[in-house]
């Protein structure tokens, strides 16, 4: 039986996740804030430290994938808060469970957005995540006329996933790293952005070429094949299941 982390089981994305490895068979140790095999805060440094010892000792230094899917959405009032659990959070369990994917020579999966490549997310925000400067990246998001926060969380995350896949101790260890960037996706975070009074008509008019929103169960197909031993040749990617939108906003770039 292959054994697996989700983080953000509870919800949207992560849960349809846990469902779709449970129904083939799989063991999966969900990380969420309740209704979880573990319950832990990602956006505290006391929070992720607490998670990856309990996932380590639940799972005996074994893992066959492990999938940083917990997150909070633009609309949230708290952007400090988005900081810290998108990049942050998402950063200290995929290097804290790294060793026990090494046990297995296993796979991890984090998952960033399509809003990573709005030409206004690459801003002083994922300067300051990818140097590692929680408390600057915090300060910075919670500058009321600053840059958003959301994308630039989520292209810090894709921009670290590449340069860490290919490291010694990743690649070279055989754990292989990949990112997925879902577009909009019927969830729980999705609806909080609809229902919010700005953000809400910028999403409604975000072009999508297939039609309609994506949903969870779409996102969880692709990051199985990314944990699993099909996507063996897959190191450092950033996989777009947006429906067509990066492919509509961004066609020569890629
Ligand atoms: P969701 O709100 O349904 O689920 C997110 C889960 O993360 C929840 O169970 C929540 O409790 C958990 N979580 C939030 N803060 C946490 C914390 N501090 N500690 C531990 N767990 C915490 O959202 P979703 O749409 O399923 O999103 C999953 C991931 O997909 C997120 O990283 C999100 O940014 C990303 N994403 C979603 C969409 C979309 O349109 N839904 C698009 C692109 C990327």
């Amino acid at each position: 039986m292959r054994t697996h982390v989700v983080t953000g089981s509870g919800s949207g994305i992560g849960a349809a996740l846990r469902r779709r490895l449970e129904s083939a068979g799989d063991r999966v140790i969900g990380v969420d804030l309740r209704d979880a095999e573990v319950e832990a805060d990602l956006g505290s440094d006391e929070g992720r430290g607490a998670a990856v010892a309990a996932v380590l000792a639940a799972s005996a230094h074994r893992l066959d994938g492990v999938v940083a899917c917990a997150g909070l959405g633009p609309h949230v009032a708290d952007a400090a808060a988005i900081v810290s659990v998108n990049y942050f959070g998402a950063v200290a369990v995929l290097e804290g469970l790294r060793p026990a994917l090494a046990a297995t020579r296993g796979a991890a999966v984090a998952v960033s957005s399509n809003s990573a490549t709005i030409p206004n997310s690459d801003n002083a925000i994922v300067a300051a995540c990818l140097a590692g400067d929680e408390t600057l990246a915090r300060r910075l998001a919670g500058d009321p006329a600053g840059q958003p926060v959301y994308g630039g969380s989520k292209l810090a995350l894709a921009r670290w996933v590449r340069r860490t896949a290919i490291t010694p101790a990743w690649v070279g260890a055989g754990v292989r790293l990949n990112a997925i960037a879902p577009g909009a996706v019927h969830t729980p975070l999705l609806q909080g952005g609809l229902d919010h009074p700005v953000l809400g008509d910028a999403i409604r008019s975000f072009p999508i070429p297939t039609g309609g929103f994506g949903t969870a169960e779409q996102i969880a197909a692709a990051i199985t094949f990314l944990i699993g031993p099909d996507a063996s040749f897959c190191c450092g990617s950033v996989v777009f299941v947006d429906g067509g939108t990066d492919a509509l906003l961004r066609p020569e770039r890629f």
